[in-house]
């Protein structure tokens, strides 16, 4: 038996009826509004935030679909795809009793999302060279695995996973696949996105808090089929994304070049400090990266993180997550901040604290 969605969905999820906003109700031009007891004489910033905002983004789903060439009702917009991924694991993990599986080292969220649920969560480790290991995914599952998470370019890693290994996932698991893209702009990939009318089982995360530098707007996109899309704006909070922030976002939207830009500025940063870190001598292994990081084996990851503090710069120590033992993840900065990371790591070479 293949993917069958209905199956798949808790019945109280599919027996919900959802909360209905007074701005739901009443979809069309009134003159006046009486309906939600908003401040009728405004907000210390005038009449600009007074009003709850679009609860389905309207105006921002056509920008968005207008972009990928994906239909606004294969979008869903959430508070950053950590909302996204927390909504997935409540439609479909029957607390106490289904499971998820993920593929460490991977992106912490998974985890926590299902353990603030009570979804157990089952592990197939990547490779080596972490890539996807099908017969670990599939020895691992069992039939109360609802969803794989997916993460390509994968956090902490900074690699891309094999499109081949993601497209046997999708095939063969008859569960829903999360890929998780939230890296996707740095790589030159391509997106899952466009297979997803292929994919009836495939949700696809984006988010506008890396290569568009909007993470303070806590905007995220998760990509679907209109069955998987309808359940997620159904259990959503009703006005889960702020007015400012879906402004904001069409604004963005218009400025391609901006994006663009930042992306190239990021690659080349990268490569620069990919270069410069090889040189020294306590950096084993500098894993390569489709992100807007680097992944470095070192010899004495506390010891160089507790070092990076001291002199005022907080890299990320992912030393006791699987498979990356004596790591740290680096964050490519501006070419200044990269080059007081340099010194700073120039200095701890030169000095006798390892
Ligand atoms: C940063 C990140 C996110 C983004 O989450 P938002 O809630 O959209 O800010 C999602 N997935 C991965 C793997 C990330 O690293």
């Amino acid at each position: 038996m293949g993917f069958d969605l209905d199956d798949l969905v808790r019945e109280n999820i599919k027996a919900l009826a959802p909360y209905s906003s007074a701005r739901s109700e009443h979809a069309g031009n009134a003159g006046i509004y009486l309906d939600a007891n908003e401040n009728a004489f405004g907000s210390p910033f005038g009449m600009l935030y007074d009003r709850y905002p679009d609860p389905l983004q309207t105006e921002l789903k056509r920008s968005l679909s207008e972009e990928s060439s994906v239909a606004a009702s294969q979008i869903f917009i959430g508070n950053g795809s950590d909302e996204a991924i927390d909504l997935i694991i409540r439609i479909f993990c029957r607390p106490g009793l289904d499971n998820i599986l993920i593929c460490p080292p991977t992106y912490g969220m998974y985890e926590v999302a299902a353990g603030i649920n009570d979804v157990a969560v089952k592990r197939a480790n990547l490779t080596r060279e972490f890539d996807i290991d099908i017969d670990a995914i599939f020895e691992a599952i069992d039939a109360h695995t609802k969803l794989i998470f997916l993460c390509s370019p994968n956090n902490p890693t900074g690699n891309s996973l094999e499109r081949e290994a993601m497209r046997k996932v999708l095939v063969d698991f008859h569960g829903v696949v999360v890929v998780d893209e939230a890296y996707i702009h740095y790589s030159n990939k391509a997106s899952f996105v466009e297979d997803l009318n292929v994919y009836p089982n495939l949700v696809v995360l984006q988010t506008f808090s890396k290569a568009w530098g909007l993470a303070a707007l806590r905007v995220g996109l998760a990509f679907a089929s209109e069955g998987i899309i309808g359940l997620l704006n159904k259990v959503k909070p009703p006005y889960n994304v702020g007015q400012p922030a879906q402004g904001l976002v069409i604004d963005a939207l218009r400025d391609k070049r901006s994006l663009a830009e930042t992306i190239e500025r990021t690659i080349i940063e990268r490569t620069a400090l990919e270069h410069a870190l090889g040189r020294f001598p306590s950096v084993h292994t500098i894993y390569p990266s489709d992100a807007n990081f680097l992944l470095i084996k070192v010899a004495d990851a506390a010891g160089l993180y507790r070092f990076f503090i001291s002199e005022g710069i907080v890299v990320r120590n992912r030393s006791n997550v699987a498979l990356c033992d004596q790591c740290l993840r680096i964050t490519v900065g501006t070419t200044q901040e990269n080059k007081a990371l340099l010194s700073a790591f120039e200095k701890y070479e030169t000095s006798s604290i390892h």
